[in-house]
């Protein structure tokens, strides 16, 4: 990576900000249900306050449009890190100004605190220039280890690092490094699986990966309008009829640049996006009228399954069905099992595959599940992140 790190810089004894992707999930009473996102700044978190910084967390939660709301307050999140810290966590009651400032002046060096949720104001999305500045006020540097937010230019996310020099932290610099090396130099064959709902939420990456890949598996809701386009009825399946043309063309191109692409061969259709409702296995020809395809079938995920175990690097973005109903599932555990007995580099991108892959019971074999959703797609798209961008060179 040809960022600078925290390892890079001088902290001890600093006032250092750093940028932290808590927007954890909440359920209706406020507990945290998922506090992966927490955990996973916390290397970055202790290296500094080991190394004697004085650490100002910044995050923002859920979206509170720019008002102070308690429903979006921090504190639960600090009660929590403070669990895993070991150590206290106050929270100062405003993100800019006399409260936080004061705060910082009583942080001691090697003391960690936090700020309360950057979207409380406005100014933060709008990457507000003077709110930037009312934030680098409080640091002297500062470290973006929220990839989940790197592709935003919001002020604590990029404005704060065009004023006070701004490096990465560790779990940025493992997801630049991760993500960035399978696109860049990847161990072959280097395979991808793409999935999810829509081909319109994925023609980026498959448009980018379809340059570096050689072999492209599609899958889930979007498979089904590639299918269309080779000329399947695909009877009531989710499909993007607009689309079709430009599914063609993305199979026009691999053949054009020899990349292998594969599609599902069966699938399991249902007369409806139910668990209750009846189900069955159909070859890709034999979807009847009144129903839709909702998994890839046994034969796709074995034949899938080969093909990873053949690759060395495998992407995988998007879940093979509505793996969120226990009947249409199995195309998606079976590919998450297959990354995970594959002795293939293996990097999960996307919010709902990463859940897929927990959910699986596989996450621990994985190589690299990206915290990051929509950070991770940009990134599969080759656009760069403005959060990463606004980082000091090496
Ligand atoms: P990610 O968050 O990993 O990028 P997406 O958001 O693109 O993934 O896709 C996940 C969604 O796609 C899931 O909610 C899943 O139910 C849906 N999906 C997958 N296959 C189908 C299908 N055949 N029909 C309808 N929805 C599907
Ligand atoms: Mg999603």
């Amino acid at each position: 990576m040809n960022k600078k790190t925290v390892r890079d810089i001088e902290i001890g004894g600093k006032r250092v900000l750093v940028r932290v992707d808590f927007n954890v999930p909440l359920d209706k009473s406020g507990n945290i249900t998922d506090d992966t996102r927490i955990r996973a700044a916390l290397p970055t978190i202790r290296y500094l306050a080991e190394n004697g910084a004085r650490v100002i967390l910044a995050s923002h939660l859920g979206r509170p449009k720019g008002t102070f709301d308690d429903r979006y307050s921090l504190k639960p999140v600090a009660r929590r890190l403070e669990e895993l810290l070991g150590r206290e966590v106050p929270v100062a009651e405003d993100v800019v100004g006399d409260i936080p400032r004061r705060a910082v002046e009583r942080l001691g060096e090697g003391q960690v605190m936090m700020l309360e949720n950057v979207r409380f104001y406005a100014e933060e999305e709008r990457n507000d220039e003077k709110f930037a500045r009312s934030l680098a006020e409080l640091a002297d540097v500062f470290v973006n280890d929220a990839f989940g937010a790197a592709h935003r230019a919001h002020a604590s996310t990029e404005g704060v690092a065009r004023i006070i020099p701004g490096v990465a932290g560790f779990l940025m610099e493992r997801e630049i490094e991760m993500l960035g090396r399978a696109l860049a130099s990847p161990d072959r064959p280097f395979l991808a699986v793409i999935g999810g709902a829509k081909v319109s939420d994925k023609i980026g990456v498959v448009g980018n990966l379809l340059e570096k890949v050689d072999t492209l598996i599609i899958g889930g809701g979007m498979a089904n309008t590639f299918l269309k386009a080779k000329g399947f009825d695909m009877g009531k399946s989710l499909l993007e009829g607009n689309r079709v043309d430009m599914a063609r063309d993305l199979m026009d191109r691999a053949g054009a640049s020899g990349v292998k692409f594969m599609l599902p061969v069966d699938l399991v259709v249902s007369r409806a996006a139910d668990p209750e409702a009846e189900w069955k296995v159909v070859p890709v020809e034999g979807v009847p009228e009144d129903w839709m395809a909702l998994d890839i079938g046994p034969e796709s995920a074995r034949l899938f399954g080969i093909a990873i175990g053949e690759a060395r690097t495998v992407v995988w973005n998007g879940p093979m069905g509505v793996f969120e109903m226990a009947p249409f599932a199995r195309g998606t555990f079976s590919i998450a099992r297959s990354l995970a007995e594959s002795a293939a580099v293996t990097i999960v991108g996307g919010g709902d595959s990463a859940a897929a892959v927990e959910k699986a019971g596989v996450a621990d074999r994985i190589t690299h599940i990206s915290t990051g959703g929509g950070a991770s797609l940009e990134f599969l798209e080759g656009r760069q992140l403005p959060g990463v961008v606004a980082l000091q060179d090496k």
